[in-house]
């Protein structure tokens, strides 16, 4: 598989049609693995953003989205999942040139994501409210849930098709609209779910793609007084804008956001099963995920073995070009993720850390590699042990016991996932709720499946995204009270409650 003679050529999608910027500007994107021109795309400004959102806002406000039967919303979203996955090669080519990440895996995102869309048609007949019928004779309490809005939908580049599946499809089967923003560096496979959306007949302007730069794109929707509900992916410090500027109509900001992820390791685990987590938790997807298991925390009694079997395992874990079916570690996205990984290196080697493994870039022509890369003797106070390196470097830190490996586990402004390796159900059961993190894997590592929701603790994010509640959160909850038959209960109606009558005090009136 080669990359393709020429780059891909893209417009984006406002109010169902497909369109340049305003003021005509585009921009490219490189492989980072072939250095060849992959994709051209319309640079959006900010005012490009504001049609996208009144387009949202129309489609919301005039319907016919918001109110269609959920069975018809179920089987749009079916449509979508068997599009993506007919055309899951493609897809999944688009990505792996784009983002540098293997093919293998970009193809089995794209059935990830397929499964996202499947999911959510399922959960849009299940969405419901609450009643009460234990108000009186005279008083039936309902709870309904109805769709927030306009939703502005920013994404990374890490795995983007899979990230918007984890948003969209909850906010569309909720009878929500999008304006949705990808990641400049990847937004190819985001803007051909725009066709798919189309084809699988989608009303104009229920989902608007504009693409273009964080600043001024992003930073408008975060910002903007029409939407309703801003659903963010990314890191932690640019999370922090984006609550920032969303203040000014203190729209609901849900956040998913970096990770320092601990995998810990006691002596009784099930050692061969752990180097393999260990090994695939740091290295897949060159460790430019959120998820990666960045942290290995090991008992101290097996420390150094384990340290041996790591290094020799990552010897031999195929890096290299990511359309070749057999690499497992691709390119790095781009030159300044690059020098960020190089600087983490540097700045583990200068606080004392022991590289053992790698710690460089592979000697190729084209494209940016890093090598698979090892440090031990690190300390939980070192930048390596506490910071998002995002690339294939493990941190290894030992400890004594259970309670001190969650000390460390914790001792991170992160919390978004971790692992805990034992065959003690105690231990296993202490660590993982003694650990502040929104997922916990016990002997295994970075599954995850529709059904079971996800996000961060601390400063991992805010809300969470996927399983039944991941379609709640695209929603508001309206109290409805309704009163039947006669009024026996006044407030004041001379001649009837002048006697001493106890009059009704309600916590709304209170
Ligand atoms: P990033 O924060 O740099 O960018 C994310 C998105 O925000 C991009 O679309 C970008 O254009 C946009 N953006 C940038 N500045 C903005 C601003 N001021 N206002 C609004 N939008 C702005 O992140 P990235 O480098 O694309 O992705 C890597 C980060 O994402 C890592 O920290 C990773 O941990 C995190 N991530 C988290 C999850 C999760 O589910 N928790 C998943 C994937 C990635």
């Amino acid at each position: 598989m080669n990359p393709p003679h020429e780059p891909y050529r893209y417009e984006m999608l406002i109010d169902g049609r497909w369109i340049e910027a305003r003021d005509g500007r585009r921009y490219g994107r490189e492989s980072p693995a072939h250095d060849v021109a992959v994709g051209d795309y319309p640079l959006a400004g900010a005012d490009d953003a504001d049609l996208a959102v009144a387009a949202a806002r129309r489609a919301f406000d005039e319907g016919p989205w918001p109110h269609t039967r959920g069975a018809e919303r179920a089987r749009f979203l079916g449509r979508v999942a068997e599009l993506i996955r007919a055309q899951a090669e493609e897809l999944a080519y688009i990505e792996a040139l784009e983002s540098g990440k293997p093919i293998v895996q970009a193809r089995g995102e794209m059935e990830s994501a397929a499964g996202l869309w499947e999911y959510a048609a399922a959960l849009t007949r299940q969405l419901h409210g609450d009643s009460y019928n234990t108000l009186g004779a005279d008083m039936l309490g309902l709870m309904l849930r109805e769709p927030i809005g306009v939703v502005g939908m920013i994404t990374p580049w890490n795995f983007p098709l899979l990230i918007i599946s984890q948003k969209l499809p909850f906010a569309l089967a909720a009878g929500c609209t999008a304006v949705v923003k990808p990641s400049e560096l990847t937004p190819g496979t985001t803007l051909r779910l725009g066709h798919i959306l189309q084809e699988a007949g989608l009303p104009d302007g229920v989902v608007n793609i504009v693409t273009g730069d964080g600043v001024p794109v992003g930073a408008r929707l975060a910002e903007h007084p029409a939407v309703d509900m801003l659903s963010f992916t990314g890191s932690t410090e640019v999370g922090r804008h984006v609550v920032a500027a969303s203040a000014g109509n203190l729209k609901r900001v849900a956040l998913e956001l970096g990770g320092k992820n601990p995998q810990i390791v006691f002596a009784d685990a099930d050692l061969d099963a752990a180097l393999d987590a260990i090994v695939f938790g740091v290295y897949f997807n060159a460790g430019e995920c959120c998820n990666s298991g960045s942290r290995l925390l090991v008992q101290r009694d097996i420390a150094a073995d384990l340290r041996e079997a790591i290094v020799q395992r990552s010897r031999s874990v195929p890096v290299g070009d990511p359309l070749d079916e057999a690499t497992k570690v691709g390119a790095i996205v781009n030159q300044e993720q690059l020098d960020k990984i190089l600087g983490y290196v540097a700045a583990g080697q200068q606080e004392g850390a022991a590289l053992r493994l790698g710690g460089g870039c592979l000697p190729t022509e084209r494209g940016r590699f890093v090598e698979p890369t090892v440090f031990d003797a690190v300390t939980p106070a070192m930048s390596i042990a506490r910071e998002e390196v995002f690339g294939p470097v493990l941190s290894i830190i030992t400890f004594e016991d259970a309670a001190e490996a969650v000390r460390i586990a914790n001792d991170t402004m992160y919390g978004l996932s971790a692992a805990v390796w034992t065959r003690d159900v105690d231990t296993a059961f202490g660590v993982g709720r003694g650990v502040r993190a929104g997922t916990i894997w016990i002997n295994t590592f970075m599954d995850g499946y529709p059904e079971l929701s996800f996000g961060g603790y601390n400063q991992s994010g805010l809300g969470r995204e996927l399983g039944r509640f991941g379609i709640e959160e695209f929603t508001e909850l309206k109290t409805i009270q309704l009163h039947l038959g006669p009024r026996t209960n006044w407030w004041h109606r001379p001649g009837v409650n002048d006697n001493g009558h106890v009059e009704r005090v309600s916590p709304a009136e209170s």
